[in-house]
């Protein structure tokens, strides 16, 4: 299996060193992952929800040792998950320029100061109205694709709880943000802790999923760990459901180049054809 989200000590609401990680990988036999700790914001810091500046070089280093030391054993990609702010951009640019990652995670986790994914930003949920905010949200999420800040698009409907979704049908919003994904030559992200989140579900939800499938957008996956044992959680819920969407590779990343791989590689011992 493969796990392409996760993160670790480097922010203050993660836990675990990033070892911890790779050695749980490794108890659960997968083959590839991708670290991806929140990128300094460049907004201001904020050592709770991502790491600070200061602190990326020696992120870098340590996952191209962990690469080296585990090489042979588990194939380990150096990513990170970049928030987009529509106004810093270049700063973004500039901070993602200075390292040579495998692979970026484009986020929104933000819509305006709401900061609708973290524990403080909770409460909102309850005043917020699901038929404004969606829309906002996918404004955004439009121009982070258009950005061409990022190779994959993470958590691609973070914004969405099991109690706070529209009384409208969202397939033009979906197909929307399948075409600008196709024409970045992007992925999107099916990440397991919408299950964890209050989402009922991985994100993005089946139909999402089904937009991007018809407009060819490969597929990675993702955890989102922020503890070693959330390593590959509910991946075989995750397998179930690609295979449902009619998806059959995995998108893979080196030096930001993508290169696609038969999603049966990954989950050995299980049918991946759909029968019938
Ligand atoms: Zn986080
Ligand atoms: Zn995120």
């Amino acid at each position: 299996m493969i796990d392409y989200h996760l993160h670790g000590d480097f922010c203050g609401h993660a836990e675990g060193e990033l070892e911890e990680y790779i050695q749980e990988a490794l108890r659960k036999d997968f083959r590839e992952i991708g670290f991806s700790a929140h990128l300094p914001l460049v907004t201001e810091p904020d050592p709770y929800h991502a790491m600070v500046e200061e602190k990326l070089p020696d992120y870098v280093q340590l996952v191209q040792m962990l690469r080296d030391k585990y090489r042979g054993r588990i194939i380990v990609k150096l990513g990170i998950e970049a928030d987009f702010f529509e106004d810093y951009q270049s700063a973004t640019k500039r901070l993602l320029d200075q390292y040579p990652f495998d692979f970026v995670l484009g986020s929104v986790h933000y819509l305006g100061t709401w900061h609708f994914t973290s524990l403080a930003g909770r409460d909102r949920f309850k005043t917020e109205d699901p038929r404004s905010v969606f829309p906002r949200y996918f404004e955004v999420v439009k121009k982070a694709v258009e950005s061409g800040l990022f190779d994959i698009l993470a958590h691609p409907d973070a914004i969405r709880k099991s109690d706070f979704f529209p009384d409208f049908p969202l397939l033009d919003e979906y197909r929307a943000v399948a075409r600008r994904l196709k024409e970045q030559g992007m992925a999107l992200e099916v990440n397991s802790a919408g299950l964890r989140r209050g989402a009922g579900s991985v994100y993005p939800e089946f139909d999402f999923l089904r937009a991007c499938v018809e407009e060819n957008v490969p597929v990675t996956i993702g955890s989102d760990a922020h503890k070693p044992e959330d390593v590959g959680r509910d991946f075989s819920l995750v397998f179930d459901l690609l295979r449902r969407a009619g998806v059959t590779e995995l998108a893979l990343y080196e030096n930001r180049r993508m290169r696609l791989s038969p999603l049966e590689n990954y989950f050995p011992g299980r049918s991946w054809r759909v029968s019938g």
